[in-house]
């Protein structure tokens, strides 16, 4: 839509920050719910679906559906309701009195009586070119998305926390094989998932070891991973089927620093699933959950922002 007609100056009744599973979901719920919702489309449209590829346990969908064509949908059933969806990001936001005063640079800014926090977790990459240009054939950050896809063949993990213990053990299910790669020989995982990877006969431990390559970016899938000691400086190759990144996730909430409750990683706080600390201010999916990360869960406490947007408005008329 055109920006301007965005930001006219009456008071919206609710801004949505995201247009990833959670934001698209309360957009569908606020604008049936006639609050005509702003959506922002924030810095990765659609989030992390828009960046996948057969996505098989959403249900609905027996035969799987395509992560941009789920987003796709999603978006198509908010605009048939009435949501206004708008490029930008947010810079800043005055949350300190109603209406909430939000600023997306350059000039344009808009009122909000309630908003929608649903600007996601950004997967931590390599940044490597030939691992970004391999995003959804066989470079994830996902196990439980794209795990399956793997089953009978080689797997590689890489990171030295929780989450790529979790990953690891995880793919066990479909791997033959799964190296764990870490640039250290010190773990940030706890010492019950570092022991029971450790314990898996299907889990080989690569440490000190950093990927360099991933190839074949001219045949559209993983096949081998340059890898390079960074003690020996020796460099070799790994056949592999799969590179999944377990290096973390960075919640993107920092523009709400000093106003909103966060835990120490900044992914925000919230109780009752989705109310943080300022009334009127709701958060969804990945931004204030690091535990399921799903996008049938961002999806339902999306749902649940919404609703409770429509309660608080009603509470507290406009
Ligand atoms: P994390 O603890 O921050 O670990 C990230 C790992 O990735 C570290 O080993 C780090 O290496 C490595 N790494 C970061 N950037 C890298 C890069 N550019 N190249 C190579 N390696 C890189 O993150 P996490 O594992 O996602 O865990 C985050 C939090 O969630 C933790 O508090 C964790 O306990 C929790 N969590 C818990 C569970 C569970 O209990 N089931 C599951 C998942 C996560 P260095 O160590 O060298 O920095």
């Amino acid at each position: 839509m055109n920006l301007n007609s965005a930001m006219e100056n009456s008071v919206r009744d609710t801004v949505i920050l995201g247009t990833g599973c959670a934001g698209l979901t309360a957009a569908i719920y606020a604008a049936r719910a006639n609050l005509k919702p702003l959506v922002l489309e924030g810095h990765e449209p659609g989030g992390q679906l828009s960046i996948t590829t057969l996505v098989e346990n959403f249900p609905g969908f027996p035969e799987g559906i395509q992560g941009p064509e789920l987003i796709e949908n999603m978006r198509k059933q908010a605009t048939r309701f009435g949501a206004e969806f708008m490029m930008g990001h947010l810079v800043k936001a005055d949350l300190m009195q109603r209406p909430f005063k939000l600023d997306f640079g350059g000039g344009k800014t808009a009122k909000a009586w309630t908003l929608i926090i649903a600007s996601g977790a950004s997967a931590r990459w390599l940044g490597l070119p030939s691992e970004q240009a391999l995003i959804g054939h066989g470079v994830s950050s996902c196990a439980t998305c794209d795990g399956f896809f793997f089953r009978g063949k080689p797997i590689t993990v890489i990171g030295g926390g929780d989450s790529a213990m979790e990953e690891a053990l995880f793919l066990t299910r479909f791997a033959t094989k799964v190296t764990l790669i870490h640039r250290r020989d010190h773990f940030r995982a706890s010492k019950i998932m570092l022991e029971r990877a450790r314990k898996h006969e299907k889990i080989e431990f690569l440490t000190d070891t950093m990927v360099e390559e991933v190839n074949d970016v001219s045949k559209k899938e993983v096949t081998r991973l340059k890898l390079r000691n960074v003690k020996t400086g020796k460099v070799w190759e790994l056949e592999t089927s799969a590179m999944f990144l377990g290096i973390g996730h960075e919640p993107n909430a920092k523009m709400f620093t000093g106003q909103l409750d966060m835990d120490q990683d900044g992914y925000l706080k919230t109780r009752d699933q989705v109310f943080t600390n300022v009334p009127g201010v709701f958060a969804c999916g990945d931004v204030q959950d690091r535990r399921y990360r799903q996008a049938i869960t961002a999806a339902g406490s999306g749902c649940a922002a919404a609703l409770e947007v429509e309660k608080f408005l009603e509470e507290h008329g406009r």
